[in-house]
């Protein structure tokens, strides 16, 4: 017999998203989600097994039948590692957001396993061979003897025994080869975490969760109020009914003590999948997950394709968070809205919580989409912290000789100090790294074409506006009060550290960023070191900010938020509220009170303002309305056409032809603009997009998938799509 496959292989072009025809000479029909490796263009490439058929006829025959069809060279996998489920959840998401299927194929799978044109990547799963003793044999020599005797007694590897003697003994069905995948899993602390009992609240909640008939719940809790109690619980309930569960984090450093919590509840039936990990354990994670032994899954964005069989519950938490949207590479999905049809398609609960609900969610559960529960106390009766927002613009209000810290924040951080209390400093320095001050007035430089605040480039010493280009020598520029000396704000971390050792000589200042903290053990280091006795001060970037449960924080400082009130997004105060109110929500979740410092340059900015007072529903209020007057989501959606070329003038030409071709094709578009951006990319390549506003998603769907494969028949250009794009 003969196996007919459809294979999907490794493309950039849209329009050959489609299978290619292979075949394979077995008895043995090969299964969807296997991979293969497979001559295309004459290279040897990874492809997929898209679908397969069984036909019976000769080598000659085939040959006629299906016209130009190859063999393949080589089945890479036993067993399929891509399931049905997946396969069709790869098909929704090339659909609803215009991108290859490989693209979404290759998502699903870490890294070792991704299909890739190099045919040496393709990573199979390490064996380890033992043989096992099945019966006593007769007529055997005395070395045959004893070695079956030591099998019996040892189930030795197989390369332990002599050849010889082991294929006499496999041939006489005395012992059997057993293959078992090597593993390199993650360990874990092994601590025991003790049981507990809902609040009476908490188990309305669970509850009401589970009764609802709505596939999705919107728990909005504030900082502290025990929403991973309500989800550990739900967890425990879906693996009763034998279903399983997946758990999605923000980000990587959120995983280490939740690991351990969950592993302890759940008794080694937890995988975690996050970028922390390294390739092969996160390839042994994966397997562990195939093979079911893994029944809750806890990990960042991917891990929403974990391969789970019989998923019955999946939990976003901290659901506003950005990271859930894959921005720049293919595919360009929203977890949320992944999870929505994974959840659809299995019966299964999606539950989003946090303190702090994107304003889409949000109105999504008011309109009665999502099934909406509030806890808008801590647990235990714990307060909020005091948070006062302290205006830097006023001299007197800054510590002598800092112009980073206030007075008041570091009086508090002295108290904290001698109190043995811990102290949590917020900088957040990460993409939109640096801006500049005057030494006299305190003003940030903006430009003067577009009013964004200028970055220092030391190696030009130069002032640039990312937003315009504009880029102007340091020597030429003066502030508007006169003053022509300049601090630049950018080296942020350094500078506060600095200001820190002078003001406590004696403290042990610690710090988490990305650039320190790229690996689990190195940031379960940080935080261990930061629960020590003596070491009192963590400083960080945004990764500081969420969803840490530390004991001992009871002062929280928010040093420059002030940056992130120049975003260039639709949603920038949405960003700085959220920032503000979780970091706050760090401080006094022990028997500690907490306080909270925001001090900002912006006193007030509304964001700033609300953000302080952790108001989310006066911020939801009147973010809402801001939304509806400036057009943007919830009440419209907001996709991005983008172009990438290595020619600025050939792409400025074409992005304005294909910007009166995108208004001649779209009846119902609200608004269209154009930007054109040059960007430092690898190789010096100049990117521009159009955006599109509108109500009906599905006429715009259309529209970029045959758009997209217009487009790929220009080779110059290269063509990013991103739908409902939260970067605008
Ligand atoms: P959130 O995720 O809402 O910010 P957490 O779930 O981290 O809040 O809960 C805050 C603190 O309260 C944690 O230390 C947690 O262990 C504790 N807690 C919450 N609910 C309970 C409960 N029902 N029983 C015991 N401790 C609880
Ligand atoms: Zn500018």
């Amino acid at each position: 017999m003969t196996n007919i496959l459809y294979v999907l292989v490794e493309q950039g072009v849209f329009a050959l998203d489609r299978p290619f025809y292979y075949f394979y000479k077995s008895n043995n029909k090969i299964k969807t989600g296997t991979r293969v490796s497979v001559n295309f263009n004459n290279k040897n490439v990874i492809g997929f097994v898209a679908e397969s058929e069984m036909v019976d006829l000769t080598e000659d025959q085939i040959k006629t039948n299906y016209l130009g069809i190859k063999e393949i060279n080589e089945v890479i996998d036993e067993e399929p590692i891509i399931n049905e489920e997946l396969l069709d959840l790869a098909i929704f998401i090339s659909k609803r957001y215009v991108c290859p299927l490989i693209s979404c194929l290759k998502a699903m799978l870490p890294k070792l396993l991704k299909p890739s044109s190099t045919f040496k990547n393709a990573a199979k799963p390490q064996y380890f061979t033992y043989l096992q003793y099945i019966k006593n044999g007769e007529n055997l020599t005395k070395t045959q003897q004893l070695v079956l005797e030591n099998i019996k007694n040892n189930s030795p590897l197989k390369n332990s025994v002599s050849d010889s003697i082991r294929k006499k003994l496999l041939a006489l069905g005395l012992i059997k080869e057993v293959k078992v995948e090597k593993s390199k899993t993650l360990s874990f602390s092994n601590e025991q975490f003790e049981s507990f009992q809902l609040t009476k609240k908490q188990q309305e909640i669970y509850e009401g969760i589970l009764k609802s008939e709505k596939t999705t719940s919107l728990i909005h809790g504030v900082t502290g109020s025990g929403k991973t109690e309500i989800y550990i619980k739900l967890i425990e309930e879906t693996l009763k009914q034998s279903r399983t569960a997946v758990f999605l984090v923000p980000e990587i450093n959120l995983t280490p003590y939740l690991c351990d919590k969950l592993n302890s509840y759940f008794n080694n039936q937890v995988s975690i999948l996050t970028s922390g990990l390294t390739d092969s354990q996160r390839i042994s994670e994966y397997r562990k997950i195939l093979r079911n032994e893994s029944k809750v899954v806890l990990g960042t964005r991917s891990a929403i394709f974990a391969p789970l069989q019989n998923l019955g519950l999946i939990i976003i938490d901290e659901e506003f968070n950005d990271c859930y949207k894959q921005s720049d590479e293919n595919p360009q999905y929203h977890t949320i809205e992944v999870a929505k049809y994974r959840c659809m398609k299995n019966n299964a609960k999606l539950v989003l919580g946090s303190a702090t609900p994107s304003v889409e969610s949000m109105a999504r559960a008011k309109n009665g989409q999502y099934e909406l529960f509030e806890l808008k106390e801590r647990y235990n009766g714990k307060s909020l912290p005091n948070a006062k927002l302290i205006n830097m613009n006023v001299l007197d209000n800054l510590y002598p000789g800092h112009s980073l810290l206030s007075k008041e924040l570091v009086y508090a951080m002295k108290m904290a100090i001698a109190k043995n209390e811990k102290i949590l400093l917020l900088l957040n320095k990460k993409g939109y790294s640096s801006f500049v001050t005057c030494d006299e007035c305190n003003t940030i430089l903006k430009c003067k074409k577009c009013n964004k605040p200028y970055t220092f480039i030391k190696d030009t010493n130069t002032f640039k506006c990312y937003h315009c280009g504009l880029t102007i020598n340091k020597s030429e520029i003066s502030c508007e009060c006169g003053s022509n000396e300049f601090t630049n704000m950018g080296i942020g971390i350094q500078a506060l550290e600095k200001s820190l050792k002078k003001i406590f000589p004696f403290e042990n200042v610690l710090r988490l960023d990305t650039d320190i903290a790229n690996s689990v053990n190195k940031i379960s280091e940080i935080l261990n070191e930061f629960n020590k006795n003596d070491n009192h001060i963590l400083i960080g970037t945004e990764m500081v900010a969420k969803g840490h449960d530390f004991d001992s924080v009871s002062v929280v400082g928010i040093i420059n938020i002030d940056q992130m009130l120049n975003l260039p997004f639709y949603n920038a105060n949405e960003r700085i509220f959220q920032l503000i109110t979780q970091c706050i929500g760090r401080a006094g979740r022990s028997e500690k009170e907490g306080y909270a410092y925001v001090q900002t340059y912006n006193p007030k900015s509304f964001a700033v303002e609300v953000g302080c007072a952790q108001d989310y529903d006066l911020f939801f209020k009147k973010e809402l309305e801001n939304r509806k007057n400036t057009a943007n989501p919830p009440y419209f959606y907001v996709s991005t056409l983008k172009f990438v070329c290595s020619d600025a003038i050939y792409l400025k030409n074409y992005t304005y032809k294909m910007h009166s071709h995108v208004l001649n094709s779209i009846g119902n578009l609200l608004e269209t603009s154009y930007v054109n951006k040059k960007m430092e990319k690898i190789g010096y390549k100049y990117v521009s997009s159009i955006v599109l506003k509108y109500r009906k998603p599905t006429e715009i769907l259309e529209f970029c998938n045959e758009f997209s494969k217009f487009v790929s028949k220009n080779p110059k250009i290269q063509l990013k799509i991103n739908i409902d794009t939260l970067n605008y």
